[in-house]
């Protein structure tokens, strides 16, 4: 029997959700409801500093103002941290990571701002100082086929960094925990914003390390500023609006090229996504960032 589909929204707790956050919410659903498949909701909540107060909630609740429920309980990555520092652990001690004292600086300042395995044969030790930890790259992936955009090939350089999986101010770092979770969760299909298509042959890598079974990728277009600029939290991007949340799942839908029923304006919300499910096509997905217009971002 084939493995059920299983997907997911990994939100970051850094602020309030807003369009761009909800055209990654509203896609993923969509293409796991579509699927028949599970939708799970998974809060990245590993970076302390970054975290507004609140953020959790409110992104729980704005979901739930859309309908977009999630099955099974949310996960917060906050509550995993001893099952992420055994991993680290366990590569440390099968010398398939290192720590390295490099700064930024340094490796801005490399040819093509890559790291250059400076430390791979330093042996550190943590207790000279605060150190990062970095993966010992010796599964690079050159190329990776995404659903939506098509085949990716990623430079040789970026394939064969070794990247840090733990910071030296003490966080785990996204690209380790993200692979770990969406494995420990059985995701089939990893559906985000293009945003985070760098760093996916990174975290192939990880899969092939650890000889998890590969997700395939859908990676949705951005929401793009006058600038061109991704909304984005950071830059103050409008949260989106609780009490006006069936047109903007409509201009979210459009947005993703999906059509829209004629009576959407008489639908409930609940209809509005029944019929969106109903009606779902990836391959009608742009391939490229669009800007939005000014009164909703
Ligand atoms: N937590 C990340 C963010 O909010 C998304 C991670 C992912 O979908 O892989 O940008």
């Amino acid at each position: 029997m084939p493995t059920r589909y299983i997907g997911r929204f990994a939100p970051s707790p850094s602020g309030p959700l807003h369009f761009g956050s909800l055209v990654t919410a509203l896609g993923s659903y969509l293409q796991a409801k579509s699927c028949h498949g599970k939708w799970l909701v998974r809060i990245e909540d590993i970076d302390p500093p970054r975290e507004v107060k609140g953020a959790s909630s409110l992104i729980l609740k704005t979901l739930e103002t859309f309908h977009l429920f999630w099955d099974d309980n949310v996960l917060y990555q906050s509550a995993c941290h001893e099952r992420y520092q055994a991993v680290l652990q366990s590569l440390l001690s099968h010398h398939q990571a290192y720590y390295c004292d490099c700064t930024r600086q340094r490796v801005q300042k490399l040819p093509n701002g890559h790291y250059d395995g400076y430390c791979r044969h330093r042996h550190l030790k943590i207790n000279q100082s605060q150190l990062a930890i970095r993966l010992k790259q010796n599964h690079p992936i050159s190329e990776f086929t995404d659903k939506i955009r098509g085949l990716q090939t990623v430079e040789t350089a970026s394939a064969q960094e070794d990247f840090i999986i733990h910071r030296k101010d003490g966080l785990f770092a996204y690209n380790l925990v993200v692979v770990l979770d969406d494995h420990k969760q059985g995701i089939t299909e990893i559906v985000r914003g293009a945003d985070l298509l760098p760093v996916t042959a990174k975290q192939i890598s990880l899969y092939k390390l650890f000889g998890f079974s590969l997700p395939s990728y859908c990676h949705l277009p951005l929401a793009l500023d006058n600038n061109g600029n991704k909304l984005s939290k950071q830059n103050h991007a409008k949260p989106i609006e609780l009490n006006n949340s069936k047109s903007l799942t409509a201009l979210a839908l459009q947005f993703l090229g999906q059509c829209l029923p004629k009576d959407w304006q008489d639908a409930t919300q609940q209809q509005l996504l029944d019929w969106a499910i109903q009606h779902w096509q990836i391959a009608k997905i742009p391939k490229q960032n669009t800007q939005l217009p000014t009164n909703i971002r």
